[in-house]
């Protein structure tokens, strides 16, 4: 008989049923189509939980990404910088608004934007934006990136995707920097199926964001359009799942931070293993719990013993300085992230995992030592 599968992260909603609740309100008001009630309380209470002046709820985190570089005005010709060490929707919103990415590396003390590539990178270019992403839950150097930002007064996008429930410092990740985007997809710490938001203490921005992501629809009787819009909204229904997940989320981080602190226990006395850095200025959420392994054990081996017994792991992110799409853009840095890459492992995160779960995991890991 085969094993029981064991996800990276998986959907997880409450036993409490929270998210039934808010979906069957949606459907006894008949607020199914685009917006309603679960939609506006959740901006609301989303903006609440993370200490922001106003947020926007949207159909990804790469929509959430789209509309914060068009709120940062980012357009045609138009350079923006870039963490290279991440997923891709972190940086295809700038092609979509035909501009160029510049992907800075990252360093080992955060595997998030190195403050030292990002002065280099200023030296030889002008930005209209910067990225900078928060990965696994991590929190970048944002004193250090905030710093060199305003010298060159340019706005500050956090990705903070993966990182919702972390903290920098006494701040949520997201808020931080003048634009905040998060997701809501399946392998999230919440997830409302598919969905993000953007965030921002500049309430008149995220007006505008949410004007354009309602096919930027003029206040006429008839259908007006003096710009370009995009049809981006959140569903009704969608952020019924997003309500109640939110009163899930504290729960969640306490579950991934158990499931790190279960592998640090058990695995970090295995030679040549060490565990992702946690900085004493960041409390993260563990989205997923990542190593590096630099001695005999390679990471594919590490993926390959699990993937036989039916437990899913991943390398870290493929910088996208290595992307074949991105081939032809600047990357500057000393090969810190493609160094991550080679050495990296995401281990299985999922907050449904048991301890006997867990406990199958580590015995499998530490076989190949
Ligand atoms: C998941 C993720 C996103 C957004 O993804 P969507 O699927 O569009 O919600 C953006 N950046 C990073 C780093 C991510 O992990």
């Amino acid at each position: 008989m085969p094993h029981k599968k064991i996800h990276l992260s998986s959907p997880h909603m409450s036993n409490e049923g929270y998210e039934m609740e808010y979906v069957k309100e949606a459907f006894d008001t008949n607020w199914i189509a685009p917006l309603g009630n679960n939609v506006n309380e959740f901006e609301q209470e989303f903006a609440e939980k993370v200490d922001s002046k106003s947020a926007v709820a949207l159909s990804s985190g790469t929509s959430a990404m789209h509309l914060a570089l068009k709120a940062a005005g980012v357009g045609e010709g138009d350079i923006v910088f870039c963490q290279s060490l991440t997923f891709a929707a972190s940086t295809n919103p700038i092609i979509y608004q035909n501009a160029t990415p510049v992907f800075i590396d990252s360093d080992y003390e955060t595997w998030n934007m190195c403050p030292k590539a990002l002065e280099q990178a200023f030296e030889q270019y002008n930005p209209k934006a910067v990225i900078v992403v928060h990965l696994y839950g991590l929190s970048a150097n944002m004193d250090r990136i905030l710093e060199i930002c305003n010298k060159y007064n340019v706005p500050v996008i956090e990705d903070a995707a993966e990182s919702l429930g972390s903290y920098y410092k006494d701040k949520h990740t997201g808020t931080i920097g003048d634009y905040g985007v998060f997701s809501f997809n399946g392998n999230k710490i919440i997830t409302t199926s598919g969905g993000g938001m953007l965030v921002s203490d500049n309430e008149e921005r995220i007006d505008k964001a949410r004007f354009w992501a309602s096919q930027a629809r003029d206040k006429a009787r008839h259908y007006q359009h003096s710009e370009l819009g995009y049809n981006y909204r959140l569903s009704n229904v969608l952020a019924g799942i997003g309500r109640g997940q939110l009163k899930v989320l504290d729960k969640r981080v306490e579950q991934k931070k158990y499931i790190f602190d279960f592998y640090k226990k058990e695995l970090s006395d295995l030679p040549g293993v060490q565990f992702m850095p946690i900085n004493e200025w960041n409390d993260p959420n563990c989205w997923l719990t990542c190593i590096l392994t630099t001695g005999k054990v390679r990471p594919l081996d590490i993926i390959e013993a699990l993937e036989n017994e039916n437990i899913e792991a991943r390398p870290l992110w493929k910088p996208m300085h290595l992307q074949p799409y991105y081939e032809g853009y600047d990357f500057i840095g000393e090969g810190v992230s493609d160094w991550l890459f080679k050495n990296g492992v995401c281990l299985p995160s999922d907050t449904k995992m048991t301890d006997e779960d867990l406990q199958r995991v580590v015995e499998i890991i530490k076989g190949l030592w």
